[in-house]
């Protein structure tokens, strides 16, 4: 059985003080959820308070990015060991919006999650296909390579730490979220190919849906069979919201 991951990535949203409110709020709504892990990715300037304010609770505490490298002149970058001493468990790499935005190729993506998983970080490589692409049909030779450069330094016995989220593009920050049928097609063919690069550990690697994910329209997606958990943007900001989607219909059977 793979335990469902429910993962908030607030993007450059929350101060600090912002950040523990939230924590606040947020950790009396999901005591009593069910056996799903549940995690926080601040902004960099947020991880400290909020371990501060997870400390011992439930729940976990991500990066939204890391460097690969141990230390050096990289101006503006966190180091993995900067992520360990803080408390982080797991780091998100590859988001589209850092691919589009600021160019990592999957090469890049490959380093960072392998760098995360020799710090002992839980890497959350993410996925997903744009509009275009999709309407041209090409959605899953993009996912496909994508997954294939991204994992490429994933050590196999290491295989089963790594969770991936499947995010399209056009589903990200619009509203429009995929249908729960569109979802399982791309998560079953996620699964496919993880299968092909690591053979039966694949059964035991985490896919997350992303994209416009929220209250009622989170317990369909979770019952789809390889959806293990969503990764959320805007609805992850508030904590009612967000708790609603770590209480998914269903996660407390
Ligand atoms: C995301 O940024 O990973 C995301 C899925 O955002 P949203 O939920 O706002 O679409």
């Amino acid at each position: 059985m793979r335990r469902p991951i429910l993962a908030a990535n607030w993007k450059m949203h929350k101060t600090g003080a912002e950040a523990t409110a939230f924590a606040k709020a947020f950790l009396p709504l999901v005591a009593d959820a069910g056996e799903v892990d549940i995690v926080l990715a601040p902004p960099f300037t947020g991880l400290v308070p909020l371990a501060q304010t997870l400390g011992g609770s439930r729940v976990a505490l991500a990066a939204q990015n890391v460097n690969p490298e141990e230390k050096g002149a990289f101006t503006g970058e966190i180091a993995p060991s900067m992520l360990v001493e803080i408390g982080c468990t797991y780091g998100i790499v590859g988001h589209s919006e850092r691919r589009a935005l600021y160019g990592e190729t999957d090469d890049f993506v490959a380093r960072k999650a392998a760098a995360l998983l020799a710090h002992g970080i839980l890497p959350i490589v993410c996925v997903g296909e744009t509009l275009e692409e999709r309407e041209a049909e090409r959605a899953f030779d993009v996912i496909g390579a994508q997954l294939r450069g991204s994992l490429a330094a994933v050590p196999d016995e290491r295989a089963s730490e790594v969770v991936i989220a499947y995010e399209p593009v056009w589903a990200i920050g619009t509203g429009r979220t995929a249908t729960p049928e569109i979802a399982q097609e791309v998560h079953a063919f996620v699964r496919k190919q993880l299968a092909q690069r690591f053979g039966a550990a694949a059964e035991a690697m985490r896919i997350q849906y992303g994209g416009s994910v929220k209250p009622d329209n989170v317990d369909t997606l979770m019952a789809q069979p390889d959806i293990d958990g969503a990764l959320v943007g805007g609805a992850s900001l508030d904590p009612e919201q967000f708790a609603r989607i770590a209480k998914f219909e269903s996660s407390g059977e």
